[in-house]
């Protein structure tokens, strides 16, 4: 789908531009920047990448080839994009760390725990390109967030938000990594930012404390060895070997972004949307697996966990009961599941949950 073109008209857009970059913040993103649409270096690297198969199941991430690192391909008109970034963490919850150390617990990564982020920042987007059109008029747009093929990151650098580190998330030396982004393609021909430096110099934090050994290089992560790719991403069965490294992180994984140092900068999130729901910010894991289908489907309403459905959940659940404390409420609760399962994948979650659970 094209774009349909700005009208040439007498438009100032290094004045546009700063407005965008105020009207972003003011409606409540926390940076905004501006990017052209020369993905190339990016794009191969994401050839390499998915040449050594380090995407695992994903294939949406080899679809869409060069559309991905050549924004005008995929949306013909583009010639610059807006990025912007909205922090989601909230620094006064059980900090992850400890609940690692509380295995009758469950970690969920921290940015799952509230409202959708798609629809947060969908909705913001939408409404800075109302913004923008009330001073210019229609143009050509698209707004994206987490969308395949886009190379938010990529796009994020370029933008100076931050630099992509070794763990191969974006980071900012003020504001540390806990932050979403978003985009808006635009066939408004504005002045771009200059691209963020790189910071993590000698450090290796990330990985060194990654739990599965993911981030085979700096730059490179192995989705098929990594926490939050196998409990979200993978709907099929987690690699036995991978099991035990994964205690009790039932949602994704934020070892690598605890440990940057960079972190110690994180700023609270403003937006009320991003409040844990459910106390999912230091649950108990029997109370999760308690949940039926119906009750997962109705507690995760509007929340990002529910797109992995409720088999992935029970199987992500029943790992981490693996790894729980020896309880017998716990093997309770593996054979009453069993008792209400008929899903092979499933099931052999459960089995080998109750095996750990019953091993002398
Ligand atoms: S932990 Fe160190 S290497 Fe990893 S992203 Fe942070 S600064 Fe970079």
């Amino acid at each position: 789908m094209g774009m349909s073109h700005s009208p040439i008209t007498q438009i100032n857009h290094q004045a546009l531009a700063d407005q965008i970059k105020s009207w972003g913040l003011e409606l409540g993103f926390n940076a905004v920047g501006i990017s052209d649409v020369d993905l190339s270096e990016a794009g191969a690297y994401l050839n390499q990448w998915l040449a050594k198969q380090y995407h695992g199941e994903m294939a949406y991430m080899s679809r869409h080839g060069s559309k991905r690192y050549t924004p005008d391909e995929m949306i013909p008109g583009t010639l610059s994009i807006i990025s912007v970034r909205l922090d989601y963490m909230q620094t006064d919850l059980t900090p992850y760390q400890q609940l690692l150390n509380q295995p009758d617990k469950g970690a969920v990564s921290r940015y799952a725990l509230g409202r959708d982020y798609h629809k947060v920042i969908r909705s913001m987007l939408k409404h800075l390109a109302l913004k923008i059109e009330a001073e210019v008029g229609p143009f050509g747009h698209r707004v994206f967030t987490d969308s395949a093929p886009v190379m938010e990151k990529a796009i994020a650098e370029k933008a100076g938000l931050g630099w992509i580190g070794k763990h191969s998330n974006v980071l900012n030396s003020k504001a540390g990594s806990y932050f979403f982004l978003g985009e808006i393609y635009t066939d408004l021909p504005l002045p771009v930012d200059e691209k963020a430096s790189y910071h993590c110099g000698s450090c290796t934090a990330c990985i060194d404390a990654c739990p599965t050994q993911a981030i085979v290089a700096p730059f490179q992560v192995d989705a098929r060895r990594c926490i939050s790719y196998l409990t979200i991403e993978n709907h099929g069965e987690i690699p036995l070997e991978f099991r035990k490294a994964m205690g009790n992180r039932i949602y994704g994984c934020d070892d690598c972004q605890m440990v940057c140092p960079w972190n110690k900068f994180t700023q609270d999130t403003q937006v009320a949307d991003f409040l844990p729901r459910h106390q999912l910010d230091a649950p108990e894991l029997l109370a999760l697996f308690s949940w039926d289908e119906a009750q997962f489907l109705k507690n995760t309403e509007g929340s990002p966990i529910r797109r992995i459905g409720y088999a992935a959940w029970t199987r992500n659940l029943a790992v981490a009961l693996g790894n729980a404390p020896k309880d017998v409420a716990v093997v309770d609760a593996l054979q009453n599941k069993k008792a209400q399962t008929d899903d092979a994948m499933v099931l052999e979650h459960l089995e080998w949950a109750l095996g750990e659970q019953l091993a002398l």
